[in-house]
């Protein structure tokens, strides 16, 4: 009986040590001074991973819960919304606007596919009255990298706001929103940064906070406008999920200690070892082109069930795999390197993987596969991430 299960998913993502014993203290009171500094530590640390002179908010939701307080704080019923639709949660954009009233203006992106930003550009330009642009930064259902930095400079100059999805971006792969120019950025706590699920994080540009003051939360629990009077002051509108902020307080302090370039050059790494795992087994990656650095989607040949593969993983090497999503479920799986893994968790999950593959039917050609993916890591880490993908 396997008694270590690897969590090799594109969220939640295993913990590190510190980060649970932090979580392990007893209560403290969210109103009384103990907490300040764990507030302050936090906001210090938040402002750290997104790179930005911004607050960034804590919000005691999931990721779509920063997704909706994103859409109804800082566009009205009526505005229409520009939203990129490459895959599951790109999709989620326009059920958001759908919910709320404003009128989503879907742009179909194949998935695999980026977002093509001159695309963007002529459906700006064919229609004014768009008043924002709805994108992941990363695509967790496709593994595709989209390009918001390019987005950015052709949403510079209008009265349309970017609003990115950076859920299984921020603290992976380089997304600084002030150096590009992103109105608002998001996350959630289970993917890049070593927490539980049940938190999330937004940030705001002053051309967001000019719009948002236009606007009239259509909910009461989310009110961007008053959570950034509250944490100026290290409190949270309401009751804070002090379990969790305590424990974000170490991830935090782990992110700085670390340093985001050499994380970025450790998930760069952990993406080229997995690429070409993959690849030396012959097989195919879903994102060919532009693609994210938290996980690496393997499509299935013919014959081949992703979800009997991910079964296989899990019951026969305690390795967690995640299989595709929507219309691509079963001819997909998902292996996901963001968070708390290092070389040996993927190379574990390679391993894994290839004997799941076969076990399901699949067949793999290369005996010398793994040797390929350790070798693609040392050489990443050597050189490092491509330069135009950093700044
Ligand atoms: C995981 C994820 C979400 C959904 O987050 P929840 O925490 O499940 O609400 C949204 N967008 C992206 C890009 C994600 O990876």
């Amino acid at each position: 009986m396997l008694n270590k299960m690897r969590l090799l998913t594109p969220g939640p993502t295993p913990l590190p040590e510190e980060v649970r014993l932090a979580m392990a203290r007893d209560m403290i009171h969210h109103r009384k001074a103990e907490f300040l500094p764990v507030m302050q530590d936090v906001r210090a640390g938040l402002k750290y991973l997104f790179q930005t002179s911004q607050e960034v908010m804590p919000l005691s939701c999931s990721g779509t819960g920063a997704m909706a307080a994103a859409v109804t704080n800082l566009f009205s019923p009526g505005e229409k919304i520009l939203c990129v639709e490459g895959g599951k949660f790109g999709e989620r954009w326009g059920e958001i606007c759908d919910m709320h009233g404003q009128i989503p203006v879907r742009m179909p992106v194949e998935w695999g596919q980026a977002v093509d930003p001159q695309a963007v550009r002529a459906i700006l330009d064919a229609d004014p009255s768009i008043t924002g642009v709805c994108v992941q930064a990363s695509e967790t259902s496709t593994g595709v990298l989209h390009p918001v930095k390019e987005l950015a400079k052709i949403t510079k100059g209008r009265d349309v706001l970017l609003v990115v999805d950076g859920i299984s971006a921020v603290g992976i792969s380089p997304c600084p929103m002030d150096a590009w120019e992103l109105d608002c950025l998001l996350t959630g706590s289970q993917k890049g940064l070593m927490l539980p699920p049940g938190l999330a994080f937004i940030a705001c540009s002053d051309k967001a906070w000019a719009k948002c003051a236009t606007v009239k939360p259509a909910n009461f629990y989310f009110q961007l406008q008053g959570e950034r009077e509250k944490i100026a002051k290290n409190q949270t509108m309401f009751t804070s999920s002090v379990g969790l902020l305590v424990g974000l307080r170490e991830s935090m302090r782990l992110f700085r200690e670390f340093g985001l370039e050499n994380l970025f050059r450790k998930q760069w790494a952990l993406t080229m070892m997995a690429r070409e795992g993959a690849a030396a087994m012959g097989l195919t990656l879903l994102a060919p082109d532009s693609f994210t650095w938290g996980l690496t989607a393997i499509k299935m040949p013919l014959g081949v069930d992703g979800s009997a593969v991910v079964k296989a993983a899990s019951n026969d090497y305690g390795v967690v795999l995640a299989a595709g999503q929507g219309h691509m479920k079963d001819q997909v799986v998902r292996l996901g390197h963001m968070g708390h893994v290092d070389f040996g968790d993927v190379l574990a999950g390679l391993a894994a993987f290839r004997e799941a593959f076969v076990a399901s039917g699949g067949y793999v050609s290369c005996p010398d596969c793994l040797e390929r993916a350790m070798n693609a890591y040392g050489q990443a880490m050597k050189s490092g991430p491509p330069a135009h993908l950093c700044a």
